[in-house]
């Protein structure tokens, strides 16, 4: 049987970069109030956030796409200690080259932050009329307030990265984009007069 509190320590002992408890609170509201069924998660790492979004209730279904080889693994038997592969189906594979051909409620994007643009350009014809993309880590720890003041080159970079699709969304022609201050930043963007 598994248990929430161990995956969380897990990842903590581990360095796995989970959504911060506000943030997945802030998403099983949203599946609660809007009768989420179908979820597309970019970014799975060890099933954590598709395990507690799936624990909203049984009727739910989340499809989660994870690259890294290792975190799949661990993600596969996190789902099979809670008993849960009839409600979530993991992908091994890049996401920005896997096909997904369903449509869904929720999409939540929570993988590479440098291609989170990309991300939302890929999956977007995935949506369910009235869906909604919801994305993790708008603030960056707090980072994205001030990025030159930011001494490694590369971390600016994201930094900046993040800042861009951040102006992406709102000057979006297609999607209105409301943002969050929870967790570590979320955003939730749904077309247009949808
Ligand atoms: N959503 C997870 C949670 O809250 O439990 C955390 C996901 S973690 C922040 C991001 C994950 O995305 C990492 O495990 C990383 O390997 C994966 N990732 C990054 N870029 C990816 C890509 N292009 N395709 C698939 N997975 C990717």
């Amino acid at each position: 049987m598994g248990s929430i509190i161990e995956l969380e320590k897990y990842a903590e002992e581990n360095n796995i970069p989970i959504i911060q408890k506000e943030g997945i609170k802030f998403i099983e509201e949203y599946i609660t109030n809007n009768n989420v069924q179908d979820i597309l998660e970019i970014g799975s790492a060890i099933g954590y956030s598709a395990i507690k979004m799936a624990l909203v209730n049984k009727n739910i279904k989340v499809t989660t796409i994870e690259r890294d080889e290792k975190r799949y693994n661990e993600a596969i038997k996190n789902i099979e200690k809670f008993n849960m592969h009839s409600q979530i189906n993991i992908i091994k594979g890049d996401a920005l080259e896997t096909n997904i051909e369903g449509y869904y409620d929720l999409i939540f994007i929570d993988a590479a932050k440098a291609q989170y643009i990309k991300f939302f350009e890929k999956y977007k014809k995935n949506l369910k009329s009235k869906g909604v993309i919801i994305t993790d880590n708008l603030n960056f720890h707090g980072l994205t307030k001030d990025p030159e003041s930011i001494k490694s080159k590369n971390l600016k970079a994201l930094v900046k990265k993040i800042n861009r699709y951040h102006d992406f969304l709102i000057n979006n022609e297609e999607f209105i984009t409301n943002y969050y201050n929870i967790g570590d930043g979320i955003t939730v963007s749904r077309r247009k007069g949808d």
